[in-house]
């Protein structure tokens, strides 16, 4: 049986917003402790997202809520090991948790509070949501500028700190400017092809090739109108579209998933939670992937990945 390692997933929000409790199996939601268990998730990235409809003062706030809430309600579980430096990778026995702000609004003008996330366990940061920040414009900023003079300092020392860069929701030139600056490989944590769907939030193939290149990751993302644009293609067989297609253009090293659980509206047609993700497997058999691949891409390239950079 396959395993499985996700870089994305927003289900903090719902120990916060709707008091669950996932150390619990719950009715709602598309991933709690114990389901992940029954899906045979070895890994799974905690994002905590701030709306930055908080603004600045509240998103540090929001950000620093959540990360406490990660750490009282999952990190402390038995079953659960965060990881900090890549020896944590190889204690962890069950499941292993990387912890992940979505958006840097909480920086504001202060580049020490990168430093204090690091202290509290947080590996990777995607470096905006859909809008703009002190650090660069995301995807729908109208006539988007990129990095801006705080956003090349924040990356250059989050790469020091042994932070992930994570660029998906970032605009395409806020995505170049990254190509300028960074000298280690970075990601795309949950995004997937633009050629297979035309959606903004998708990687055009220069994008691919560039991470690609560098040595980084894409994770394929659940997310409805990312996967396909007509409604009834919505569905894991498109999403194997989306693998096929980037393996295709440059190998599928560069492949995890990225599924924005308990982030995306709906699951795709015919799935109800992290339970389902599995029938991807089958799906990659058939379009021709072999077991080493397979593993790859649901588990190893991301495990791979998460080592060598935490070093
Ligand atoms: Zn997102």
């Amino acid at each position: 049986m396959y395993k499985f390692a996700d870089f994305h997933c927003d289900s903090l929000l719902n120990i916060y917003l709707h008091e669950m409790d996932l150390t619990k199996l719950n009715e709602s939601g598309h991933l709690d402790l114990p389901r992940l268990r029954q899906a045979n998730f070895v890994f799974q990235c905690f994002a905590v997202f701030c709306d930055p409809k908080f603004g600045q003062e509240a998103a540090l706030r929001q950000t620093l809520r959540l990360i406490d809430t990660a750490h009282r309600e999952i990190f402390n579980q038995p079953e659960v090991t965060l990881i900090r430096q890549a020896q944590d990778l190889d204690q962890a026995e069950e499941l292993a948790a990387l912890l992940s702000i979505e958006g840097a609004d909480f920086l504001g003008d202060d580049l020490f509070l990168l430093d204090l996330v690091h202290s509290l366990g947080v590996r990777l940061i995607t470096l905006t949501w859909n809008g703009r920040n002190s650090i660069a414009d995301g995807v729908k900023v109208g006539g988007s500028g990129g990095l801006t003079r705080l956003g090349v300092e924040a990356v250059k020392r989050m790469q020091d700190l042994n932070i992930i860069v994570d660029v998906a929701h970032l605009s395409e030139h806020g995505f170049w400017d990254v190509c300028k600056v960074a000298d280690r490989p970075f990601v795309a944590s949950h995004s997937n092809a633009w050629q297979v769907c035309n959606h903004p939030r998708n990687l055009k193939d220069e994008q691919i090739k560039e991470i690609s290149s560098r040595g980084g990751l894409i994770g394929m993302n659940l997310c409805r109108p990312f996967v396909a644009e007509e409604k009834e293609q919505q569905n894991l067989d498109m999403v194997v579209n989306h693998i096929r297609y980037i393996a295709d253009l440059v190998g599928s090293d560069v492949l995890c998933l990225g599924c924005d659980l308990d982030g995306i509206k709906a699951m795709p047609e015919g799935m109800r939670d992290v339970r389902d993700v599995a029938g991807i497997t089958d799906l990659l058999a058939e379009a021709g992937f072999s077991p080493a691949e397979i593993r790859g891409i649901c588990s190893d390239n991301l495990l791979g990945f998460v080592k060598n950079y935490l070093g």
